[in-house]
């Protein structure tokens, strides 16, 4: 009797939110050393997220959680999307200063963006049983403020609280967020296919 999911995900940041957006749950959310690397090579947030959630069930023959996210900037045409991660091929640091220096002269006005999430969970057999997206409107700031969240959160302002999402205490992240939104779609259909096994 097992009601586990595994994360499929090595990212600290995300492993935390996860955790505790779904902490009420009946379900321990779980991660487990070693996952292999999967391809991103797909075209979208959804492909991508359906194969880290397939491929690492199969792996692990457990029941997995893929979350496959990143951020939207309108002025760039929706990069660095689903590039996120690597966009700078450096860590979280080099990609906020590529942000910034892309947006050099861009005004406020224009600096809109968005973060997106695709979450789906598959089965210990490899099906994909429940997938949601969800999405958080923002503004890309001039300078970093804020040390919480990960990412590009030191630069990405949400407009209605007037800070940054690092600035933000983490159980507000965590009921704004786009992952919290997905997530939020994936509560009931995750309870019934858990509350089977
Ligand atoms: P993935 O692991 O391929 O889904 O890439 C996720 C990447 O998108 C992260 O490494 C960040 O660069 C970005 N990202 C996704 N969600 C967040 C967030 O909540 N805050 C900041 N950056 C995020």
């Amino acid at each position: 009797m097992s009601r586990e999911l595994v994360i499929a995900s090595k990212n600290k940041g995300k492993i935390r939110e996860i955790q505790q957006i779904l902490a009420d749950l009946p379900v321990r959310v779980v991660t487990v050393p070693d996952l292999p690397d999967v391809v991103e090579d797909g075209s979208s947030f959804a492909s991508n997220a359906r194969k880290k959630a397939v491929e690492l069930a199969c792996h692990t023959g457990r029941w997995c959680l893929a979350d496959d996210s990143g951020l939207e900037v309108d002025a760039l045409r929706g990069a660095p999307g689903i590039h996120s991660a690597r966009w700078s091929g450096g860590g979280d640091e080099a990609n906020n200063e590529k942000l910034l220096h892309e947006l050099r002269d861009v005004p406020p006005a224009a600096r809109t963006a968005r973060y997106r999430a695709v979450v789906v969970v598959a089965d210990p057999e490899g099906r994909v049983v429940a997938e949601a997206e969800g999405a958080c409107e923002g503004i890309i700031g001039f300078v970093r403020r804020g040390t919480g969240g990960f990412g590009y959160d030191p630069l990405f302002i949400v407009p209605d609280l007037g800070c940054t999402m690092a600035e933000l205490p983490a159980d507000t992240k965590n009921r704004i967020s786009h992952r919290a939104r997905a997530l939020a779609g994936l509560r009931e259909p995750l309870t019934r296919s858990l509350g089977g096994v």
